[in-house]
C-alpha cells in the first residue's frame, strides 16, 4: 500500500465513527465490473457495493442522465409534482405489478413505511393499537428502530432495546412456526424473499404459497422485503415473481437507483386505498428528481440490456462453478442461493479468505461469519466468473494449506 493510501485510512479512522471494521483499501473509481483503488490497483468486483451497482460502473447512459438532471434541478419537495418521480412511479408499477409507490432514501426507510402501512391498515379495520407483526429469525431489514425491531438477529438489537414492540419471530420455510405466532391481532407477515445478510436462504415455493393463503384467509398483509434479492438479481425483476404469488406490500432499494440513494415501498390498490393518507407519512428527500432520474434510467437499461435474463444465465453458470468448489475443498460445506445472489458456506470464518482475495485483486464479502456472499454487478459475464473462481480456488487452497 502506498503512503498516500495509508494516510487516507489513518485520516478516516480519526474522523469517521467506527461502526465498520473496514478492509484496508480506498477505492477511487470503477469501470464495468472492475474497481480501482487510489494506487491504481485493479480489482474484479463480486460485491457491487453490496448488491447495488447492478449496471456496472461508469455506465455512460446512466451517468449522462444524472448529469442532465443535475443541470435542470436536483430537488424540489414532495409538496409539488416533478416529472422524474411521475415517470419513475409509472415504470416501477409496470415492472412490479404493484399499484402505489412511496419513494424513500434507503432500504430501512422503505421497511419503516411498510410497517406503518400494515399498522394503519389494521387500525382502520378495528381501531386497536396492539397489532402484531410476524417476522423471521435470521432476517435483516435495516438499522433504524422499526426495521431493527423486525430484524431476527438478537445481536443487532440487544443494546438498543426496547424495540417497537408486538413483533414475533418465526422460522423461514417453517409454516408451522408461523402459524404458532398468528393471533387475531396479527396485521402482517414480513420476510425477505431470499434472506441476504442472514446467510442466503431462499424462501421455498411451498412456504410462499402457504403464507399467501393464510394472509388471504385472515386479511393479514404479506410484506416481502426485496431490497437485496430484488431488481433482477434472481433472474426476475423481483424475486417473488418466480413463485406465481404476489405480496400486498413490498420494499425495494439497493439496486433500484444503482448507487443514487433511493428506496421504495409499494402496495396493491387494496392496501393503498385503505392505509396511509395525507399527513400519515412523508420525507424531504425521498423520490426527489435526481433519485427518480436514476430509477427511470435503471429500469430502462434493465429492459434494454435484458439485465434480469443475464442474471439468470450467468447466475446458473456461477452456481455450477461454485458447486465445483464445494466438491473440491473440504472446508467448503455447501452452496445456497438464486441467480446472482449466492452464498458459499465454510466450516470456519471466511475473513482470511476474503483478505487473501483482496490482495489478489478480487473483492468479495461475507454474510455472517462463515459464508462468502456473491452479489456481483448484474452485467457480469461468464469469463468474469471464471476469473473469480480461479482466484477463489487459490485463496481457499492457501488457507487450507496453512491450517494443516
Ligand atoms: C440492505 C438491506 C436493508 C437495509 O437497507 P439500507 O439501505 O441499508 O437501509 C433492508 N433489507 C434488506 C433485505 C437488505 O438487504
Amino acid at each position: 500500500m502506498s503512503a498516500e493510501m495509508q494516510n487516507y485510512i489513518d485520516e478516516a479512522e480519526k474522523a469517521l465513527l467506527h461502526t465498520y471494521n473496514r478492509y484496508q483499501v480506498v477505492f477511487d473509481k470503477g469501470e464495468g465490473v472492475y474497481l480501482y483503488d487510489v494506487d491504481g490497483k485493479k480489482y474484479l468486483d463480486f460485491v457491487a457495493g453490496i448488491a447495488v451497482f447492478a449496471l456496472g460502473y461508469h455506465n455512460e447512459e446512466y451517468n449522462d442522465a444524472l448529469k442532465g438532471q443535475i443541470d435542470k434541478i436536483i430537488h424540489t419537495s414532495n409538496y409539488y409534482y416533478n416529472v422524474p418521480a411521475i415517470e419513475a412511479a409509472k415504470r416501477i408499477k409496470e415492472v412490479s405489478g404493484m399499484d402505489r409507490v412511496f419513494f424513500t432514501n434507503s432500504g430501512a426507510e422503505a421497511v419503516e413505511g411498510a410497517i406503518k402501512t400494515a399498522r394503519k391498515y389494521a387500525w382502520l379495520k378495528d381501531g386497536r393499537t396492539d397489532h402484531e407483526i410476524i417476522a423471521m429469525n435470521h432476517s435483516f431489514h435495516g438499522r433504524t428502530m422499526g426495521a431493527l425491531s423486525v430484524t431476527g438477529n438478537p445481536h443487532y438489537r440487544e443494546a438498543f432495546e426496547p424495540m417497537i414492540g408486538n413483533i414475533k419471530f418465526a422460522d423461514l420455510n417453517d409454516f408451522d412456526s408461523v402459524m404458532a405466532q398468528v393471533t387475531d391481532r396479527t396485521c402482517a407477515i414480513l420476510f425477505e424473499t431470499v434472506q441476504g445478510e442472514g446467510g442466503i436462504y431462499p424462501a421455498s415455493e411451498e412456504f410462499m404459497k402457504k403464507v399467501r393463503a393464510l394472509c388471504d384467509e385472515r386479511d393479514i398483509l404479506m410484506i416481502l422485503d426485496e431490497i437485496q434479492c430484488g431488481m433482477g438479481r434472481t433472474g426476475h425483476m423481483f424475486a417473488w415473481q418466480r413463485y406465481g404469488i404476489k405480496p400486498d406490500v413490498m420494499t425495494t432499494a439497493k439496486a433500484l437507483g444503482c448507487g443514487v440513494p433511493v428506496g421504495a415501498f409499494l402496495m396493491t390498490e387494496k392496501v393503498g386505498s385503505a392505509s396511509l393518507v395525507a399527513g400519515d407519512h412523508g420525507t424531504t428527500y425521498g423520490g426527489n428528481p435526481l433519485a427518480c432520474t436514476a430509477v427511470c434510467k435503471v429500469i430502462e437499461l434493465f429492459e434494454k440490456q435484458e439485465v434480469p435474463a443475464n442474471a439468470a444465465k450467468v447466475g446458473a453458470y456461477l452456481e455450477k462453478r461454485l458447486d465445483e468448489i464445494v466438491a473440491e475443498f473440504s472446508s467448503v460445506q455447501t452452496r445456497r442461493g438464486v441467480g446472482l445472489l449466492q452464498g458459499l458456506v465454510f466450516d470456519k470464518p471466511v475473513g482470511d479468505i476474503i483478505k487473501r482475495a483482496m490482495d489478489k485483486g478480487l473483492v468479495l464479502i461475507n454474510a455472517g461469519t462463515n459464508i462468502i456472499r456473491f452479489v456481483p454487478p448484474l452485467v457480469i459475464e461468464e469469463k468474469h466468473v471464471d476469473d473469480m473462481i480461479g482466484i477463489l480456488r487459490e485463496c481457499i487452497a492457501e488457507a487450507e494449506g496453512e491450517q494443516q
